[in-house]
């Protein structure tokens, strides 16, 4: 079984762009990709955190998913 799985909608890359594939780690770990291997061309701050890019790796605050809105949080009756 590949650890690469198709991306969903809304899922992200660690660049901030809408991700391509969703790498799956041994740990459980989501990390999307874009497919554009320039990190978001290093252009401007962190889409995470608003600070300066980061080195190899994914910023601290790095979610697959945008936090939920609360638009998307309707009581489900089941
Ligand atoms: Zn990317
Ligand atoms: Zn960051």
């Amino acid at each position: 079984m590949t650890p690469w799985r198709e991306a969903e909608p809304g899922e992200r890359c660690t660049c901030g762009r809408q991700a391509r594939e969703v790498f799956v780690r041994a740990d459980g770990d989501e990390i999307g990709y874009c497919g554009i291997p320039d990190g978001g061309a290093k252009s401007g701050p962190c889409p995470f955190c608003g600070l300066r890019r980061h080195s190899p790796g994914p910023c601290p605050r790095y979610t697959l998913r945008p936090p939920a809105t609360r638009d998307d949080s309707r009581p489900n009756g089941g």
